[in-house]
């Protein structure tokens, strides 16, 4: 990829104003100091929630949730990359890119780039067709089939659907005549090639095609149903791994579902294309799937950017169970909060909706069940609980699952859950997990030397932040915002590892620093400044444009109370995480140096 030196990235935000950029795209209003309003060019609207802020050089819509600076405004209304809006922008202000990448590597780049770009259209051109095709042969057998799958046109024009006509040759004769090449048709997978240079024929054929999409919505790649009952032909084609498609990190029905995942803040993960639209169909459109077989720890990923929180939704069959235990493998040391659906009699959601009703999809999430529960159902099917030897394998199986999770004190939460439920000791849990974690740091070189004290350094203690520390840590922001010296202030008086890792204190962290190195501040050079994952988040756009007025009185008070109560709650968790060391432990000499240093904190 062509690299921008960062200092000529900085110059390029630095000379486009973020007014003057937006307001050549959609006229704004003057909305008070600073701010410009305008219908957000992103979704529809009546009245304007589409904010610009000249101080802090920065966009967001509270009605969709988009934003970021100039740089993202412009890849989101034009489409583009990274590089090639700020290439846009460098243009605009007159500020010259330096040619410091080879032409080798620039040609090979530019190259890339146009072909992924045709390939884009390619797919867009082929969703089309092939939607086409479904609505204009109501006769054909693919539309007949499709009839019988009872999904409303408009989810079928929502989701895009379409058939792929009985010919060896009908997609790829439709886009040559939209200039695509038989190198490039093959290249996008959607035609097989017989023999290097020999024939070429569609790949889908006389099936029901759904389009995939990225996140964007902008199509990637295809997923083809057979029609008839046919053992001898796979269930689904697919397209293959391409420039674009990649099967291991998309989600279908993600572009469809990200801002529902956003407003209601949690996502259903479900197990195909067909249960993602009935769940949507339920009004439960925050339902997302793999493209493939499994979920996968990349999708996790693409969906810990919207949510931590996850109902999963898969069979209830004892391969989809086994599943579920497969997928908890990934999902808890990244922290997520997970519940699963149970649907009465093992039936999935596209079945429910067309034998039953919307209403038992709407139960099924009301009660879905927490994790701890998920993992006793799972293993109960392979160990007997009735007996003291399934009791104590069915734990040491769950201890390792549960082991997994990052913070202590849920950890220990839900081991004491599945202890009881099991009617063991939780001593024995702990113990069993001990022993566990040390025969895993012994077998990774990497964690050589680090004891179970270190796993529970404070940092982890953090996603378990009282409502204090958010309150108090959301304060410091407000502060660092809203007044000219608060970052510095707020660096005089406060030490760094009172902080959580919450993008608040992120944030927080990054202020300090830049105000300590006397680095002058806008909300777009925060942004560049910030994880790219942090900066991409709407909610920290919406947190950096928040305009407050914050009396000298609030400021004093601000600075007074919330270093106090950061402190308060460091030495409280380190005290419990003290405890649990001095319980756990048998070597007398650490436990004395335990009291000793609890003794220290209670002065503190
Ligand atoms: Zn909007």
């Amino acid at each position: 990829m062509a690299m921008i030196p960062e200092s000529v990235v900085a110059e390029i935000i630095q000379r486009n104003n973020i007014v003057e950029v937006i307001n050549s795209f959609v006229p704004l209003k003057k909305a008070g100091n600073g701010s410009w309003k305008a219908c957000c060019p992103f979704h529809q609207e009546k009245t304007p929630s589409f904010h610009v802020s000249e101080t802090k050089q920065l966009y967001y819509c509270f009605g969709c949730q988009k934003g970021g600076d100039a740089v993202k405004f412009m890849r989101d209304y034009l489409n583009l990359d990274y590089v090639e809006a700020l290439q846009q922008l460098a243009q605009r202000a007159g500020v010259v890119i330096p040619q410091n990448v080879t032409p080798e590597e620039e040609a090979a780049y530019r190259k890339r780039r146009s072909e992924a770009g045709r390939m884009y259209d390619l797919h867009e051109a082929l969703a089309s067709f092939y939607r086409q095709e479904l609505l204009q042969n109501p006769n054909s057998p693919v539309a007949q089939y499709f009839a019988t799958r009872q999904i409303p046109g408009e989810y079928a024009e929502k989701f895009r659907i379409g058939a792929a006509p009985d010919s060896w040759d009908a997609s790829i004769t439709f886009l040559k005549s939209r200039g695509f090449t038989e190198q490039e048709i093959i290249a996008a997978g959607v035609a097989i090639e017989k023999s290097p240079g020999g024939r070429c024929y569609d790949r889908f054929r006389n099936r029901l095609v759904f389009a995939i999409t990225d996140e964007n919505n902008r199509v990637i790649g295809f997923s083809a149903r057979i029609i008839v009952k046919d053992d001898t032909a796979p269930k689904y084609v697919n397209s293959p791994e391409t420039a674009i498609f990649h099967k291991g990190s998309i989600l279908y029905g993600l572009a469809q579902a990200r801002d529902s995942i956003r407003r209601n803040k949690f996502a259903i993960v479900c197990e195909g294309q067909l249960d993602t639209i009935a769940l949507h169909r339920a009004g439960l459109d925050m339902a997302v799937a793999p493209q493939g077989l499994a979920f996968r720890s990349e999708q996790a990923e693409l969906i810990k950017r919207y949510t931590d929180k996850l109902y999963l939704c898969f069979d209830s069959d004892s391969a989809g169970q086994q599943g579920t235990l497969r997928v908890l493998e990934f999902l808890l040391p990244m922290n997520f909060e997970i519940y699963a659906l149970q649907i009465a009699g093992g039936k999935d959601p596209d079945e429910i909706m067309r034998t039953q009703s919307a209403d038992v999809l709407h139960d099924a999430l009301k009660n879905a069940i927490p994790l701890t529960r998920i993992i006793l159902n799972g293993l109960q099917r392979s160990y007997n609980l009735a007996t003291p030897n399934g009791k104590v394998a069915a734990a040491e199986e769950a201890v390792k699952l549960l082991g997994a999770v990052p913070n202590p004190m849920l950890r220990e939460a839900y081991f004491e859950e599945i202890a009881s439920a099991l009617r063991l000791p939780i001593n024995r849990l702990f113990e069993f997990h001990r022993k566990q974690k040390r025969f895993a740091d012994n077998t990774f070189s990497g964690n050589q030397g680090k004891s179970d004290a270190a796993d529970n350094a404070p940092a982890k203690y953090n996603d378990m932040r009282s409502e204090n520390i958010r309150h108090a840590e959301a304060s410091l922001l407000l502060l660092a915002l809203n007044s000219a010296d608060g970052p510095r202030q707020i660096a005089e008086c406060l030490d760094e590892k009172l902080l959580s890792d919450s993008p608040t204190a992120l944030i927080l962290k990054e202020l300090m620093n830049m105000a300590l190195n006397g680095e002058w501040f806008s909300g777009s050079e925060l942004l560049s400044h910030l994880p790219e994952k942090l900066a991409g988040d709407p909610e920290v756009v919406k947190m950096l444009i928040r305009d407050v007025e914050l009396t000298a009185e609030q400021c004093r008070q601000i600075l007074e109370d919330c270093p106090r109560e950061l402190q308060k709650d460091y030495c409280k968790r380190k005290s419990q995480e003290l405890l649990y060391e001095l319980r756990e432990t048998n070597d007398i000499v650490r436990q004395a140096a335990i009291l000793e240093e609890l003794k220290n904190l209670r002065k503190q």
